[in-house]
């Protein structure tokens, strides 16, 4: 089973963008996973294909039609499509890398990126849209949002990713962020390798590790700290 993303978007040039580049482009090329980018102006209506209009109710900005954005979804995926369909929306539930996981796992993921003050409130229920934000913050359209959702998707798939199992320790994996790296040189303005790291104990080495990690999860994040 490939992972197939379908996203709906008013500038499908954005897409693959930086995910044809690197890991994610390689693996595109090699076909570990699919990207279709289409134009929700396809389903625009009359000669200048409008997607938007005025806010019921008054107040600044264009929505995205609910008729036209349904048309393009159901253009794009039958009802019958097993992906789910994702609305990225500032007031969705913040992305995880739990979820990320679970996305990755199966068969890819129908993406809708808002523009102007946001989408038609009706389409996402008729349409059962499960709204996801990236952050707390609000960007201007969300197509930068579903890069990042599925660059974070592609890496997890097997085959992207150089060493096999370099997703396992990774920050948020364990209720934990990540522990300190070092490379050469050894020396670098004053400041050293931590001893330990360069001892040849391995046994040692994770020890230091995981209380590193856990004491910078502690002091930057210690709402991830699992209640284990
Ligand atoms: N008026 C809206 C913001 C619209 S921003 C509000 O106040 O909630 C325009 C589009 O950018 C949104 O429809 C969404 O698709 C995307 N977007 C903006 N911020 C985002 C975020 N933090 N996560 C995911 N998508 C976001």
């Amino acid at each position: 089973m490939t992972f197939r993303a379908t996203i709906l978007t008013l500038f499908p040039e954005m897409f693959p963008g930086p995910l044809g580049l690197s890991l994610a482009g390689d693996a595109l090329s090699k076909g570990l996973w699919a990207l279709e980018a289409r134009n929700i102006r396809e389903h625009g209506l009359g000669k200048h294909r409008a997607v938007d209009d005025t806010p019921a109710g008054g107040g600044a900005g264009m929505v995205l039609r609910a008729d036209v954005l349904a048309a393009a979804i159901d253009a794009a995926a039958p009802a019958d499509d097993p992906r789910p369909r994702l609305l990225m929306s500032p007031r969705g539930k913040p992305l995880t890398q739990a979820r990320v996981r679970e996305l990755a796992a199966g068969p890819g993921a129908v993406i809708v990126c808002g523009r102007f003050e946001g989408v038609d409130e009706r389409v996402i229920e008729g349409r059962n849209l499960e709204e996801v934000s990236i952050g707390d913050y609000v960007l201007s359209g969300g197509e930068i949002a579903a890069l990042a959702l599925l660059d974070a998707c592609v890496r997890l798939i097997p085959g992207v990713m150089g060493a096999a199992d370099s997703g396992s320790e990774e920050s948020f994996e364990n209720g934990l962020l990540e522990y300190p790296h070092y490379t050469r040189p050894r020396e670098w303005e004053g400041q050293s390798i931590p001893d330990i790291l360069l001892s040849g104990d391995h046994g040692k080495i994770a020890k230091w590790r995981r209380t590193e990690a856990e004491r910078l999860t502690d002091a930057r994040r210690p709402d991830l700290r699992r209640k284990d």
